[in-house]
């Protein structure tokens, strides 16, 4: 593929201001300014370096970041930053999305992609892809509050039962819930309708995707292995 497309497609602005970068001496490949923006390279693992930045080609990126508290998962966030600001501008540029949303205050495993077919698969409703929830709350959780989440509990304007899949007590203040659906501010709303009440609420797993060793607010790109376990 010609440089200037490679550029192009990794998210480096117009394919103007990319066969300016490239005419300027700004991109190396092999650690050598490649002039050419007609250049032709295999894309296949290729990497290439713009402004001393080392980048390495992606069709798609599909990546997973430990979500902090006090971010949106939107574009155009309405009271907090938006979650984005995390992420360099040429993943933006390049249509990066969120596979679902956290709450601004909710904090955890959050998947992002530019691939619209993974973000479809992952967000049909028919899908039911399991996520994993460390809840905390005000009060001590009761075993009547696990055997109602369990057995379904009724929320307003939802027209069947939302249930968990699993639940199980860590703390008498903390609970591990699993819920396959992706509702509005479902968790909170499961909580409350039992009578209790969330203060944190951290994602812990999405299908068999867990992250670890992912600090607060960094991210890491995922090999196939870790996209197909978050489907
Ligand atoms: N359920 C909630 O209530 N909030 C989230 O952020 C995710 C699930």
């Amino acid at each position: 593929m010609q440089l200037e497309k490679i550029i192009q497609s990794q998210g480096f602005g117009s394919r103007k201001q990319c066969r300016l970068l490239i005419e300027s001496g700004k991109v190396n490949v092999e650690n050598t300014p490649c002039f050419d923006p007609k250049a032709n390279f295999p894309i296949d693992h290729f990497e290439f370096s713009v402004m001393g930045k080392t980048w390495q080609y992606r069709e798609k990126v599909y990546i997973a970041i430990n979500k902090p508290q006090g971010f949106e998962c939107s574009h155009t966030p309405q009271h907090h930053r938006s979650v984005f600001s995390l992420f360099p501008p040429q993943l933006i540029e390049r249509g990066l999305q969120c596979v679902g949303r956290l709450d601004q205050d909710t904090t955890g495993l959050l998947l992002l992609t530019d691939d619209g077919a993974y973000l479809h698969a992952l967000t049909h409703p028919r899908r039911h892809v399991p996520k994993r929830y460390r809840v905390t709350t005000s009060e001590p959780i009761t075993p009547e509050q696990i055997a109602q989440l369990q057995s379904g509990v009724e929320l307003m304007g939802e027209k069947s039962l939302l249930l968990a899949d699993h639940c199980e007590l860590e703390d008498s203040h903390i609970l591990s819930l699993t819920i396959h659906q992706g509702i509005y501010h479902q968790v909170k709303r499961m909580i409350a309708a039992v009578g209790n009440h969330v203060i944190a609420l951290h994602r812990e797993q999405i299908g068999q995707f867990k992250l670890t060793d992912v600090e607060e607010g960094q991210w890491i790109y995922l090999d196939l292995l870790q996209q197909q376990a978050a489907k």
